[in-house]
């Protein structure tokens, strides 16, 4: 009832270029000019990775390996650059709380996903959380609702933070960034031997999303696909 009020006072609008919309976070014109890219990247250097045969349910995804970091935890899927109607999006969820815009990033997500070779089977989506005072703050996990767009079946109790950080945006070089988010997070035991997506609104340095798969590896986890709406 309120949000219906809402509408008639604030008109919806495209959250990159303020056109009255009547449904959704993006206009068709703003939607269309947005470039996905079509690889997996290196977890670590963001080199290209080619993509192996592909195998049915999406299972060659899992397959990916970084020639150039093979020890890294994680191969990165980015399905944009942090830049234009995409970086409006997570704008638009992260500091406007408009979950719409949460929704059209993990419809963009799963696009992704499916050009790359289709949507896997038999995963544990996992969404990277939030300390409990900026989940407090917010009142969501942008990266929670991203992923409820991404698919039905999202995991989130499986990784937990063990303690507060500080915001990463705040803190320079990458080695900075590293030790803040170092041991803060946790995996639960029904991560052992499988195939997890981790999930991400943006990343930069990589920091968050190398703990969170660390500790993923440490409870057992077989291959992790860090999946963001775009990389920095
Ligand atoms: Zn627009
Ligand atoms: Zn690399």
């Amino acid at each position: 009832m309120l949000d219906f009020f809402l509408d008639l006072i604030l008109p919806r609008r495209c959250v990159h270029c303020r056109r009255i919309l009547p449904a959704g976070a993006l206009c068709a014109g703003c939607r269309a000019a947005v470039m996905a890219h079509a690889t997996l990247f290196c977890g670590r250097c963001r080199a290209r990775l080619p993509l192996g045969p592909s195998l049915p349910d999406g299972r060659g995804l899992f397959r990916v390996r970084s020639p150039c970091h093979p020890h890294h935890p994680y191969v990165l899927g980015a399905a944009h650059d942090y830049q234009g109607p995409v970086k409006s999006l997570i704008c638009a969820l992260k500091f406007d709380l408009v979950r719409d815009a949460g929704a059209e990033l993990g419809a963009m997500l799963k696009e992704y996903v499916e050009v790359l070779g289709g949507f896997p089977a038999d995963v544990l989506a996992v969404p990277v959380p939030l300390s409990s005072r900026r989940l407090r703050e917010r009142g969501f996990n942008q990266a929670e609702i991203i992923a409820r767009a991404f698919t039905t079946d999202v995991s989130p109790s499986v990784l937990r933070r063990v303690r507060n950080t500080k915001p990463q945006s705040t803190l320079g070089a990458r080695e900075e960034r590293l030790r803040n988010v170092a041991d803060c997070f946790e995996a639960g035991a029904d991560v052992a031997g499988q195939n997890v997506i981790l999930i991400d609104d943006v990343v930069t340095s990589g920091a968050t999303l190398q703990a969170a798969a660390l500790a993923l590896k440490h409870g057992g986890a077989k291959a992790i696909l860090a999946l963001a709406g775009a990389k920095a």
